[in-house]
């Protein structure tokens, strides 16, 4: 069997243990004679398997008692109008940061439920930075502030939280969450599609403080409903059952890795290689500033792009897969995930080297 290095943003590598054990339980699970995939989600065992994902995420991130973790469908993306249908709570307008490709698709989602104030943009700045600390312009009768902690498209990184005095703070950390600790108190909620950092796809984890909950717009469908959904302790109907499992054994492999804090020194070391790598070289060019780069999306461009077709086929001849970026922007981008294995990104290196060496 030969397994690449898959540098996908999304649906991304998941630890190869997970997926061992994964397999290994396929077809019976714990003696029950049946997979995960086919059980009810109201049988005992499926239960356990989801109360085990729900205590094992609330530690790895240590959420505080007064938020509750929904387990939803509908992605990232779904969030963006889930978020406004339920934390706008009779207020006309939210303000949104704007640093990104997907923080602009959050924009433009929430447009269609509320007056939206961009209370900050590094749009000028070909979004190549968070926003200056100074730099926002908040409206103080705003329901939420909404920013997208790491940008997976441009490979922006928030290291740092903005004060937003009392209003609430929604983060969309789809492509950074469980890389590091996150002090999860200052947030009233933070959500995240599961296919990068959490699990397979069709799983999307919000995690959402009690007292906004419950003032959902009347015609929000029951099951969007983050209060109907935390009190059903998200099975209001059926989970998607098996992402839910296999995200629960991501949970236990963190763990045992010891913890985000470990994960974290692991990708500060990971991303240094690539980084220190781009840093020295002409043949290439890593265009966010420095205290800003994403540690999950590493975004590099060829300063020559007439060889970008060529990099891509003998990366990927080299076992180097999905390096190619957004079509929004172009150039390359390395996703490289909790589950991407340092080996990875040293075997990038050591490829962008010696292409360098043949092509610079
Ligand atoms: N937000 C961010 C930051 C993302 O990276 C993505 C997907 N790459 C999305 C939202 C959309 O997620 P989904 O496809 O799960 O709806």
């Amino acid at each position: 069997m030969a397994r690449v290095f898959n540098f996908g943003a999304g649906p991304a590598m998941l630890p190869e243990p997970v997926m061992r054990q994964a397999a290994d339980e396929l077809l019976d699970w714990h003696g029950t004679g049946m997979s995960v995939m086919e059980m009810s989600h109201r049988d005992k065992a499926y239960i356990a398997v989801y109360a085990g994902a729900e205590a094992d995420l609330r530690e790895l991130l240590a959420i505080p008692r007064n938020y509750k973790i929904l387990f939803l469908q509908g992605g990232g993306a779904g969030q963006f109008s889930l978020v406004p249908m339920n934390l706008l709570r009779g207020k006309s307008g939210a303000d949104y940061v704007e640093t990104g490709y997907w923080s602009q698709k959050a924009i433009a989602e929430a447009r269609r439920y509320c007056n939206v104030n961009v209370a900050a943009s590094t749009k000028d700045t070909k979004f190549t930075r968070t926003p200056k600390r100074d730099g926002f312009h908040f409206d103080p009768g705003a329901a939420y502030v909404h920013i997208t902690s790491n940008e997976t498209i441009e490979g922006v990184e928030w290291h740092w939280v903005p004060d937003t005095g009392g209003v609430p703070l929604v983060t969309d950390a789809s492509s950074h969450i469980l890389s590091r600790p996150l002090d999860v108190s200052r947030f009233g909620l933070i959500y995240a599609g599961a296919q990068k950092n959490i699990g397979p796809s069709g799983l999307t984890v919000v995690i959402v403080r009690d007292d906004l909950m419950g003032h959902a717009m009347p015609t929000t469908p029951s099951v969007l409903d983050y209060k109907v959904q935390a009190d059903a302790d998200s099975m209001q109907n059926t989970p998607p059952t098996f992402s839910l499992y296999v995200s629960g054994l991501v949970f236990k492999w963190l763990k045992q890795l010891g913890g985000l804090k470990k994960m974290e020194e692991i990708n500060i070391a990971k991303a240094k290689v690539i980084y220190d790598y781009l840093d020295q070289t002409e043949f290439y060019h890593a265009p966010i500033v420095k205290e800003d780069r994403s540690r999950m999306n590493v975004q590099f461009r060829l300063r020559n792009d007439k060889l970008d077709a060529e990099f891509l086929k003998q990366a990927e001849n080299n076992g180097l897969s999905q390096l190619k970026g957004h079509r929004a922007i172009g150039g390359m981008r390395a996703s490289i995930y909790n589950a991407m294995p340092i080996e990875g990104v040293q075997a990038l290196v050591g490829f962008m080297r010696e292409f360098e060496r043949k092509h610079g």
